[in-house]
């Protein structure tokens, strides 16, 4: 299983970059993010509507949360706070 070694929070840039000890660095925006968001609300909004969170292009990470040695939870700026991403999941985006 992926694990990352360091993750950095780019506000200037809008994304978030994640070295993975294989030594692969991933750069994924904040927006991306956001419309990836597997969370209950998230996937019962994609099966109402056939589709996932549709965030406003200018949507930023405000607060990364560690969830144990497991993954991140991911708090942004419309004020969703409920997705968990793991490290799996994180490492296949994008
Ligand atoms: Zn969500």
């Amino acid at each position: 299983m992926p694990h990352p070694l360091r993750i950095t929070n780019h506000a200037a840039t809008a994304s978030l970059v994640i070295d993975w000890d294989d030594g692969r660095r991933q750069q994924l925006s904040h927006l991306a993010l956001r419309r990836a968001c597997r969370c209950a609300d998230c996937l019962a909004l994609a099966q109402r509507t056939g589709q996932g969170p549709a965030p406003a292009a200018d949507i930023r990470l405000d607060t990364i949360a560690p969830v144990g040695q497991y993954g991140i939870q991911l708090v942004f700026s419309d004020g969703h706070d409920r997705g968990i991403y793991p490290w799996p999941f994180l490492s296949g985006l994008g």
